[in-house]
Parts: structure tokens; C-alpha cells; sequence
């Protein structure tokens, strides 16, 4: 039997794990305390491209809160000369001038989610604890996806 593997056409790249809040659903764990992670511009733009090649049509660029990290605007750059649509999954808390002339780049598209639950910090670290929080509504149309993450040691 041969198995073929179908190549994703979508991939989230979780940027950074820093987030202005600390919502008690936050399947990421991110927070004011979160960091950048080990992953570089250059590394991020490898993944980019390494994406291109693979036949993905649209990376969604993510956190925690992707508005946070200095590189997003090169990122997303770099994303769409690679011919890749860019969807950037932001809480909309604080959003600069310089970064709504990105968003409106054509090619990119936001995302965003909101609860009127209140958050339960008590829950926060706990998987199972999260596990049993309902999070957010997420739509996402049927694809074929892959998440990439990395975060310091
Ligand atoms: S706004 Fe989003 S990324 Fe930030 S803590 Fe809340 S759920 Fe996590």
C-alpha cells in the first residue's frame, strides 16, 4: 500500500507567546510574561519559504498576540513576496498606524475572537483545567492545516 501525504495549504506560525492579557481559555498559555521564543526574523522567514515551496497558500500568523512581535510587519512582507496570503489572528487590543497600512495590504486578511465569558485565572495553567473551559468559537473553513510552534527551553 502506498501512502501519500497531502501537503497542508494552510499553516499557523505561532510567532510569539507574549499577549497583552491572559485570558483563562488561552489555549497558548500567553500572557504579559510570554516571550518571543527562539525562532529569529531569519528562521521565521526560512519557515515562510519553505512553505512556498511545499504548496501552502496561506500562513496565519499568531500567538499569543502577533501585533507584539517587532518582526511582524517584515514577516508578513516576506510572506506575500513569497506569493502566500497572510491572515494575522490579533485581539485588535492595540493596533499602531504603521501596523493598519500592513493589514491592508492586499493579500492579508485579519482574524479575531472574542468571549463575553469571564476568565478564570484560578484555571489558567491547568490543561485539563482548560480542557474544560470553553474556549472562544474558532471558524475555520474545511483545509488541510499544520501548526508550527516553538518556544524557548
Ligand atoms: S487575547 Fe488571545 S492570545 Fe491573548 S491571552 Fe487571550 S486568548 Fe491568549
Amino acid at each position: 500500500m502506498t501512502v501519500v501525504a497531502e501537503a497542508p495549504t494552510f499553516l499557523w506560525l505561532e510567532i510569539t507567546g507574549r499577549c497583552q492579557l491572559a485570558c483563562g481559555h488561552c489555549y497558548a498559555d500567553s500572557s504579559p510574561l510570554g516571550d518571543h521564543g527562539t525562532m529569529s526574523a531569519a528562521d521565521w522567514r526560512a519557515v515562510i519559504d519553505a512553505a512556498a515551496e511545499l504548496g501552502v497558500g496561506m500562513v496565519q500568523l499568531i500567538g499569543g498576540e502577533p501585533t507584539l512581535h517587532p518582526g511582524l510587519a517584515g514577516l508578513v512582507g516576506h510572506a506575500l513576496a513569497a506569493g502566500l496570503q497572510v491572515e494575522i489572528y490579533t485581539n485588535l487590543l492595540h493596533v499602531t498606524a504603521a501596523l493598519w497600512k500592513v493589514f491592508t495590504l492586499p493579500g492579508v486578511r485579519l482574524a479575531t475572537s472574542y468571549t463575553t465569558r469571564p476568565t478564570q485565572p484560578a484555571m489558567r495553567r491547568s490543561r485539563a483545567g482548560r480542557a474544560r473551559m470553553p474556549g472562544p468559537a474558532r471558524t475555520s473553513p474545511k483545509r488541510s492545516a499544520a501548526r508550527y510552534r516553538c518556544v524557548s527551553a
